[in-house]
């Protein structure tokens, strides 16, 4: 499992990157329901009314801890 820092800095990469419009929560398709709950994307100009949760999860029950990740959302042709 991976440490805060390390997701805390995943994320920092992937914003100074400046290509992403947001990232996007990946968990493991046997997560627990809390994963489960904070999968999908995540969107940086909709940060104020959907803030970014902190990885791990807080709450996550899954064995041997929480396996979500952000990766880049790279939809520069989204809505
Ligand atoms: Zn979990």
């Amino acid at each position: 499992m991976y440490t805060a820092e390390y997701h805390a800095k995943s994320l920092q990469n992937i914003r100074d990157g400046g290509v992403a419009t947001g990232v996007r929560i990946i968990v493991p398709r046997n997560a627990c329901p809390v994963c489960q709950y904070y999968e999908g994307g995540y969107k940086f100009a909709e940060e104020a009314e959907r803030p970014i949760p902190e990885l791990p999860l807080e709450g996550c029950s899954d064995v041997g801890g929480c396996r979500a990740f952000y990766t880049p959302i790279l939809d520069l042709h989204g809505p």
